[in-house]
């Protein structure tokens, strides 16, 4: 090593998969504030400047220690000039005026209120605001056609918006392995999203369900809905025949079993201080399941509150890969598969991992196998929170 006067200065790679990237970090003074800035560009539909904000964020969380001048940003990838610019204001006057204005601004704050909403995207929230909505309560006063989703988002606005805790999540994972055990033995039920990644709270709670023998998942979702439906534990459900067949960055996908791979977005009611009763097993189902909502009479009270839940299953042979791609963060997920195309000429989704140049899929029965498969050092779940 040759000799130097200076400390080592910090390297930082630019792919958020290179890096270890830990829940807690130095820097939330300037990675929140840079935050509001990505989010305020999706609501004005500017996705490049808000993965762009949102990568200099991620930078910074990854530094070992605070951002206290201009010098600790030296030789630090990803930070274009806007984001320089904010972070120096900050440093200097201990906030960004831009931030500030965007945080007040009518848009930002209604924005964010409207797509709060669960069901509610940027496009329909954009619309309403422009018809002068401001508030979830608005989308009732003013008589807006809302589909089932956004009725289920509206009626449990409050409990949606309150971060689910770990416990919480616990005691879902408990009812889900009743409903899952119940209809087929043997299934593996794994807590993916943030609290895999170590959070303490969620906006949800993210499970994803496997068989070790192949073709055993095949048609779970509709009797575990059926079977959690009948004990009363369902408010709303709505499940999809994924695919990433309709995303424009996934288009990876293994020759067949295609059409199993299933995921449902659910709100479930959750009883306050006590996990889900009842032990009655029901095999019989409907198999034409479809969006609805159950209870739209019910209203969360003393006793229980709602809770988003998303079900995946997948077919054993795509585990690693639907574990990987479930665990996040969004920000880790979509810096793999930049880097699985850019850096790999390969390509990189839930369900499979191909190979451009070798014209196959590559196999995996780990996430450890995945990564090596990329060229990348194994970043376990704890450090993904890009
Ligand atoms: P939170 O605590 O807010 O729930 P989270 O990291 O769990 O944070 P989620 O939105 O639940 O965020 O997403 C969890 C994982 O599931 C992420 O890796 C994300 O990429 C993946 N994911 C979420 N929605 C979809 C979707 N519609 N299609 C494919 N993958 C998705
Ligand atoms: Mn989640
Ligand atoms: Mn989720």
């Amino acid at each position: 090593p040759k000799p130097s006067a200076d400390p080592p200065a910090t390297t930082v790679k630019s792919y958020a998969c290179q890096r270890r990237t830990p829940l807690k970090h130095h820097n939330t003074f300037l990675t929140d504030a840079l935050e509001i800035l990505a989010e305020n560009a999706e609501f004005n539909e500017n996705e490049g400047r808000s993965v762009a904000f949102r990568r200099s964020a991620s930078v910074l969380k990854a530094l070992p220690h605070v951002v206290r001048g201009m010098d600790d940003l030296k030789n630090l990838p990803c930070l274009g000039e806007h984001s320089v610019r904010v972070i120096k204001e900050i440093l200097e006057d201990g906030t960004s005026s831009e931030v500030e204005s965007t945080r007040q601004s009518e848009q930002y704050q209604a924005m964010k209120a409207l797509t709060g909403v669960f069901g509610v995207g940027v496009k329909s929230a954009d619309r309403w605001f422009r018809e002068g909505l401001r508030r979830p309560l608005d989308l009732i006063h003013t008589g807006q056609k809302l589909n089932l989703a956004q009725q289920a988002g509206v009626q449990y606005y409050n409990d949606l918006n309150r971060p689910v805790t770990k416990r919480e999540a616990v005691a879902i994972s408990h009812i889900v392995e009743k409903a899952v055990n119940a209809v087929l033995s043997g299934a593996i039920i794994t807590l993916m999203g943030g609290f895999r990644r170590g959070k303490e709270v969620g906006h949800d709670v993210d499970f994803l369900i496997t068989h070790l023998e192949e073709g055993a998942e095949e048609g779970l979702m509709p009797k575990v809905l059926n079977w959690l439906e009948e004990q009363g534990l369902l408010l709303y459900q709505k499940t999809t025949r994924n695919s990433y067949l309709e995303s424009k960055d996934g288009p990876a996908r293994p020759p067949h079993n295609l059409d199993r791979f299933e995921r449902c977005f659910s709100i479930f009611k959750l009883e306050k201080g006590k996990e889900g009763s009842g032990t009655s097993l029901n095999t019989s189902y409907d198999s034409g399941t479809t969006e609805g909502i159950t209870g739209t009479t019910e209203q969360p009270g003393p006793s229980w509150r709602a809770v988003r839940v998303d079900l995946v299953v997948s077919p054993f042979s795509q585990f690693a890969f639907a574990t990987l791609g479930w665990t996040g963060s969004k920000l880790f997920e979509r810096e793999l598969r930049r880097w699985a195309g850019q850096e790999k000429g390969m390509s990189l989704s839930s369900h499979a991992l191909y190979d451009s140049k070798q014209q196959r899929y590559l196999r995996a029965n780990s996430e450890e196998e995945i990564f090596a498969h990329l060229g990348l050092e194994y970043i376990p779940p704890s450090e993904r929170n890009a």
